[in-house]
C-alpha cells in the first residue's frame, strides 16, 4: 500500500464533504510518533483534534481495553447495565468541581453530548431558546451545528437551522471584542430579539477551541454566571475540547471561580474510543423522563475501559502539571521567537492549550503565513493543526506524555519553520 495510490482510492470512494488533512495514510503509532504507510515517522501535535492527551496506545489503556475485550464488548447499557459506567459516573461527579451532587450521562460524540445537554437543559427549564458565541464548535449534527459560531464550512447547504438558537460575540481582544462588548451584545440580545425568560442555556467553551484557543476570562465567565443566575438560565459548559489535562487542570473550569450547571466532555476522556459525557447538578440531570437519554452504543464498556485507565493514568503520571510545564516551555519558545517572526501577533492560551496567531504588516489576519508553517512543518515531519475565525493561528495539541527528546525536536522544527 502506498499514499498516492490510497489518496487516488480515497477520492473516488468517499466524498468531498469528508474533508481530509493529510495525504498519506497512518500505519500505527505510539505516544507522540505516528508512521504513514510507507514507514515515514511523524511527531504529531494533532493527537487526534485533541483526543489523545495520554498519548497513542499508551499501555495501561491498551491493557484496559483488551481486558474488557475478552469480558464482553456491548449489551446496551441501558437494557443490560455494567459496573464500570456507574464507577466511571461517581469518579466525573467527583473530579467536576463543585461540591453539589452531581450526576453524570455517557454518549458517544462530543455532539452528543452537546445535544443532550441541551436536551436536559430544555427538560428543567421548560424553556426552548440557547444562547451560544461566535467562533464558538459545538459539533457537526443539525442542532449542535445551529450553535457553532462559523458558517463555512460547516453551514453551508444545511438549513434550514433548528430555531431559538443566538449568537453573541465572543471576547477577542485581538480582533478587537471586549469582554463589556460581549456582555452588551447579551443585554441587546434580550432587547431585540428573546426574552431572557424563554432562554434555557447559554453554552461556552472556557477556552474556545476550534475558534483559536482563546480563554474566557475569570472576570467574564464571573459575570456570564451572574447573569445567567439573574434570569434562570442555566450555564453550560462545554469542555469537550479543554478536557482532561489540557489546560493544566482535569477541568478547565477548575482555573475559575464559576461552577457551570451542566459540563459536556468527551476526546481526551477515552484516548481515542468513542466516549462522551454530560455531568451536572443531579436535580436538572434528573428532569428527562427514564428513557429520554441514551443510545444504543453510549457508555461503550471498552471506552469506559479506557476512560478509567485515562483517569488513572492523569493522576499517576499528574499529566495536568506536566502538560502545563510543557506549555510553558512551548510559550516561552514561541515568545522568544516574536523578534525574529514579525507575523507573530499574539502567544496565548492556557496550560498546555497554546495557540500562536498570525498577522500581516497590516496587522490583518494572515491566513496564507499560518496555512505555510503547518504545511513547511508537516514536510518536516511535524504534524501540527491551524484554528481560528480566519484559520490564521496554529494550535498545540501535543500528548501530555510526549518523551522530553520528542518536544524539544518538535519545537527545534518549529523554529526553522518560522526563521526560514
Ligand atoms: N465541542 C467542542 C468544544 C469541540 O471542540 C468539538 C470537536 N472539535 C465538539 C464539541 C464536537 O465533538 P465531536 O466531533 O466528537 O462531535
Amino acid at each position: 500500500m502506498d499514499n498516492v495510490s490510497l489518496h487516488q482510492r480515497r477520492q473516488a470512494a468517499t466524498p468531498r464533504g469528508i474533508g481530509v488533512m493529510c495525504a498519506f495514510f497512518a500505519d500505527h503509532a505510539r505516544n507522540a510518533e505516528l508512521w504513514d504507510v510507507e514507514g515515514r515517522r511523524y511527531i504529531d501535535f494533532a493527537a487526534g483534534i485533541a483526543v489523545l492527551n495520554v498519548g497513542h496506545r499508551h499501555p495501561r489503556v491498551e491493557q484496559a481495553v483488551s481486558d474488557q475485550l475478552t469480558r464482553f464488548t456491548h449489551t446496551a447499557y441501558q437494557i443490560v447495565p455494567y459496573a464500570s459506567y456507574v464507577e466511571l459516573a461517581e469518579r466525573v461527579n467527583a473530579a467536576i468541581p463543585g461540591k453539589h451532587a452531581k450526576k453524570t450521562a455517557f454518549f458517544t460524540t462530543g455532539a452528543e453530548a452537546v445535544e443532550n445537554a441541551v436536551k436536559i437543559a430544555r427538560a428543567a427549564t421548560g424553556r426552548p431558546a440557547v444562547i451560544a458565541f461566535g467562533g464558538a464548535f459545538h459539533g457537526r449534527t443539525l442542532l449542535t451545528m445551529a450553535l457553532t459560531g462559523k458558517v463555512a464550512p460547516y453551514k453551508v447547504g444545511f438549513g434550514p437551522f433548528p430555531g431559538d438558537v443566538y449568537h453573541v460575540p465572543f471576547p477577542q481582544p485581538l480582533q478587537g471584542v471586549t469582554a463589556e462588548q460581549s456582555l452588551r451584545a447579551l443585554q441587546q440580545l434580550f432587547k431585540t430579539d428573546v426574552d431572557p425568560a424563554r432562554v434555557a442555556a447559554l453554552i461556552v467553551e472556557p477556552v474556545q477551541g476550534e475558534g483559536g484557543f482563546n480563554p474566557v476570562t475569570p472576570a467574564f465567565f464571573r459575570m456570564l454566571r451572574e447573569l445567567c443566575d439573574d434570569h434562570g438560565i442555566l450555564l453550560i459548559a462545554d469542555e469537550i475540547q479543554t478536557g482532561f489535562g489540557r489546560t493544566g487542570k482535569l477541568f478547565a473550569t477548575e482555573h475559575f471561580d464559576v461552577q457551570p450547571d451542566l459540563t459536556t466532555f468527551a476526546k481526551s476522556l477515552a484516548a481515542g474510543l468513542p466516549l462522551s459525557g454530560v455531568c451536572g447538578r443531579a436535580e436538572i440531570m434528573d428532569a428527562p423522563l427514564p428513557g429520554g437519554l441514551g443510545g444504543t452504543y453510549a457508555g461503550n464498556p471498552l471506552a469506559i475501559a479506557a476512560a478509567h485507565a485515562v483517569l488513572d493514568v492523569m493522576h499517576e503520571e499528574q499529566l495536568p502539571e506536566r502538560g502545563k510545564g510543557l506549555g510553558d516551555r512551548l510559550r516561552q519558545h514561541l515568545e522568544a521567537l516574536r523578534p525574529k517572526v514579525s507575523q507573530i501577533a499574539e502567544v496565548r492560551g492556557l496550560g498546555a492549550m497554546v495557540a500562536v496567531e498570525f498577522s500581516d504588516a497590516q496587522g490583518k489576519p494572515d491566513t496564507a503565513f499560518a496555512q505555510h508553517v503547518q504545511k513547511a512543518s508537516l514536510e518536516r515531519g511535524l504534524l501540527l493543526l491551524t484554528c481560528g475565525n480566519h484559520g490564521n493561528a496554529i494550535r498545540f495539541l501535543f500528548p501530555l506524555t510526549i518523551p522530553d527528546a520528542h518536544f524539544a525536536e518538535a519545537l527545534e522544527i518549529l523554529q526553522c519553520v518560522l526563521t526560514a
